[in-house]
């Protein structure tokens, strides 16, 4: 390729005094567009398959140039790639680093019964503490499954850090008014790493920054969302082996402390489900992203990417399919995986709808509207995943030939619901709707059971607040038992 030694000094311009700008590319062959920046070294912010169009980070010099890649472009606002003067060193309307220190120390002060004082998980590259939140109540079962949330992986993409702020303030807010806030907290653990990459988070809110990607690792940093384990280095184009790449994968896999520090938080706390949140296009990505295959979970992942992105109004798919392009060593497929240290994660990536990386900085809208269209997909994702049988480790496995409960459809229940029971013999069958913390809230007439399968309708007491609930049938000894959750 001609361009690439004046590309590659370009690109250290534009890592140490350039500030870059976003380019948007117009082109509906954008896979094919995407290989031809990759190729030339660019750093490709977002795209959009559906849409046609590729986002790419370029300085003055490449800018010179963008008409070479497509005929039809169009420079985004300088407020999406870079802090103006005013914003410079607060971050605007985003959270600093201090403020989100200040921000979480005193949260935990003031919701002392359901936010625990930050912990640190591990060190920067540069030796700053990883902080991690833990909220949830004091009340509700011995075991509450865990979630786990994270921001700022990506130094440039602070739209996920307001998202975890303002989801912690709407949990602790509403927690006793709000059913679904109250049941979150008495029945899950939520896990936050409110900013991962805290050194180039600090170096993009200085004078020259904005738009660093990767962590401090000399000589040009390492993208810690190429460096997890699992299929690190698959291909090079799902990351790079040069270290002046934006996607440059590190030295080996897991190489970075930032990673292993992640990576480790999440094998002691085995979450069932996650988000990794970045910036930006409005997408919710789940794996594979290293190959772009299904997983044997992509029945699931889509039916939960609907619920999910009806709220959002965000696009779902592999990243493949909604961006045009693969990534290996990233967060997802390492979380997926269950070789990777824990029980598979039903883990996603909302890249949210930020306006840019820095969209929000001096109009508090843009931060508004992706904080209210991402608060029901967390809400969603963990008022749901407890009841999901193939990551729920206290399902009741039916006894074959004697007892077995299927499904409860639909699922998640608003009012009536219908579950298939395969009995043997009906005599003293019992059918009866747990709540999480094992309290009767319903009895299931048994009176017209017969041997064989039966179709058995029900309805929850309408007092029966959201969240999740088992039904156990009961005859002759056997037990069989189906969980779904309430929504009200
Ligand atoms: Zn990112």
């Amino acid at each position: 390729m001609k361009t690439v030694a004046l590309l590659a000094v370009a690109l250290v311009l534009a890592g140490t005094a350039t500030a870059g700008r976003i380019v948007r590319l117009y082109d509906p062959a954008t896979a094919v567009l995407v290989q031809e920046l990759g190729a030339d070294g660019m750093d490709i912010a977002t795209a959009s398959a559906r849409e046609g169009w590729v986002d790419v980070v370029m300085d003055d010099r490449e800018l010179d140039r963008a008409s070479l890649y497509s005929r039809r472009f169009e420079v985004m606002p300088e407020e999406w790639s870079s802090l103006t003067d005013a914003n410079r060193g607060n971050a605007g309307f985003y959270y600093s680093y201090e403020e989100n220190n200040a921000f979480w120390a005193t949260l935990a002060a003031q919701h002392a019964d359901l936010v625990d004082t930050p912990v640190s998980i591990g060190t920067t590259v540069q030796g700053r503490a990883i902080n991690m939140v833990l909220l949830t109540s004091n009340a509700g079962p011995a075991y509450k499954p865990a979630f786990i949330f994270t921001a700022l992986t990506h130094a440039r993409e602070p739209g996920g850090n307001s998202v975890l702020i303002d989801w912690a303030n709407w949990l602790t807010t509403n927690y006793g008014s709000d059913t679904q806030a109250t049941w979150i907290l008495d029945n899950t653990r939520i896990y936050l790493v409110p900013i991962v990459n805290i050194d180039t988070y600090i170096a993009n809110c200085n004078p020259a920054g904005g738009m660093l990607r990767k962590n401090q690792t000399p000589p040009d940093g390492v993208d810690l969302n190429r460096n997890f384990t699992y299929q690190w280095g698959y291909d090079d184009s799902g990351s790079s082996p040069d270290p002046y790449d934006d996607t440059y994968r590190g030295s080996s896999a897991g190489s970075e402390p930032e990673t292993q520090a992640v990576m480790n938080f999440i094998n002691t706390i085995d979450p069932i489900a996650g988000f990794h949140y970045h910036a930006y296009g409005g997408y919710l990505i789940h794996p594979w992203n290293y190959n772009n295959s299904a997983t044997p979970d992509e029945a699931t992942y889509d039916s939960w990417s609907g619920a999910m992105c009806a709220f959002s109004g965000y696009a779902a798919g592999r990243c493949g399919e909604v961006l045009g392009y693969n990534s290996n060593g990233d967060a997802d497929d390492w979380g997926y995986y269950s070789g990777s240290g824990h029980p598979k994660i039903m883990i996603f990536t909302p890249e949210v709808d930020d306006n840019g990386f820095w969209g929000g900085q001096s109009d508090s809208t843009v931060i508004v509207a992706i904080c209210s269209q991402c608060r029901p997909m967390n809400r969603w994702l963990c008022m749901n995943a407890p009841s999901f049988v193939g990551i729920s480790e206290q399902e009741g496995a039916p006894v074959p030939g004697q007892l077995t409960v299927g499904a409860v459809t639909p699922n998640p229940v608003s009012g009536s619901a219908a579950v298939l029971v395969g009995i043997d013999s009906p005599a003293g069958a019992r059918l009866t709707v747990f709540d999480i913390s094992g309290r009767s809230v319903a009895e299931v007439s048994t009176a017209n059971l017969r041997a064989g399968d039966n179709f058995v309708q029900f309805t929850m007491p309408s007092d029966a607040p959201s969240g999740v609930y088992v039904l156990r049938a009961s005859a002759g000894g056997a037990t069989g038992e189906s969980r779904f959750t309430v929504l009200r």
